[in-house]
């Protein structure tokens, strides 16, 4: 497994061999079964991969949540190196903004709502880095996960106005046992914030067992989500969202698909989970 750290050392690996099909994985590390499901996904369908691990500062609006974000680099080497990773992209904060950068990829409609709302800067954040990896990187493929819904609306839409000639494939969301879907900072909640949290999972659940019992009003779908969620003296919602799987418009009424989405904060640890209805 090689390592790079500057986009030259990357572009140096990356076209040693012309020709091959590489597949990149961009993750902000701490690295769990949802980012490994995306590795071997990877690994099935390229000749090559490659995984990218930044802290994006940009993409933090919260100074806090960015000092606190989990990092452990050398657990992290030793599962890419476990999973046949071929080369891990390390870089650090002055590679990818060096002095004087002034350059910002933003979205006009799809990065508004939900994340976009509570998360000012957040989707800025995220698409100029995404930018950049592809740009450095030029893979055939790049896999994201649907636990990230609106951030997979967003890279597919920039991939289709910028014409970036790759393609994006999405992994589905790697959950523990009792339903809570993996995420790096799933760390930070304490064991009763941790007891509480599965209670995303069930309040989609609900609303996905109401709208295949045929009630697909998205007001009750709402309404399912938020009893279940208040019904936990833990969990502090910040949205429930029932919009529109591509666009990210909330629904006013019944559609044929719909994006079930949610951020809830336990303590100061803001969690999101969704489920696609159809
Ligand atoms: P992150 O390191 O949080 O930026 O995540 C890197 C990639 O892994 C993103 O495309 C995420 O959507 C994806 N990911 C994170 N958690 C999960 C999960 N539980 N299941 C599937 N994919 C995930």
């Amino acid at each position: 497994m090689q390592q790079a750290i500057t986009g030259d050392e990357v572009r140096a690996v990356r076209w040693a061999e012309p020709g091959l099909a590489w597949g990149l994985v961009p993750t902000m590390g701490a690295l769990h079964e949802g980012h490994l499901s995306l590795v071997r996904a990877a690994r099935a369908a390229n000749d090559r991969v490659g995984v990218s691990i930044f802290v994006n500062p940009t993409q933090f609006n919260n100074p806090e949540d960015l000092i606190k974000y989990p990092r452990n680099v050398e657990v992290d080497l030793a599962l890419l190196r476990e999973e046949g990773v071929d080369l891990v992209w390390l870089p650090r904060v002055e590679d990818v903004y060096p002095p004087g950068f002034q350059t910002t990829v933003s979205l006009a409609h799809v990065t508004q709502p939900l994340e976009g709302a509570s998360r000012p800067g957040h989707f800025d954040g995220v698409a100029t880095v995404v930018a950049k990896l592809f740009n450095v990187f030029q893979p055939m493929r790049a896999y994201f996960g649907q636990k990230d819904a609106q951030q997979v609306a967003m890279i597919q839409q920039m991939v289709r106005d910028l014409n970036f000639n790759l393609e994006i494939v999405v992994g589905p969301i790697v959950r523990e046992v009792d339903g809570l879907a993996m995420s790096s900072r799933n760390v930070r909640l304490t064991p009763e914030q941790r007891a509480a949290a599965p209670v995303l999972y069930s309040a989609l659940s609900s609303a996905c067992a109401a709208w295949e019992s045929g009630g697909r009003s998205p007001d009750d779908l709402r309404r399912v989500m938020t009893d279940a969620l208040n019904a936990e003296p833990l969990a502090r919602v910040d949205y429930i969202s029932v919009a529109d799987p591509v666009t990210l418009v909330e629904l006013e009424d019944s559609a044929k698909r719909a994006l079930l989405s949610m951020a809830v904060y336990f303590g100061e640890v803001r969690l999101i989970d969704n489920m696609v209805v159809e």
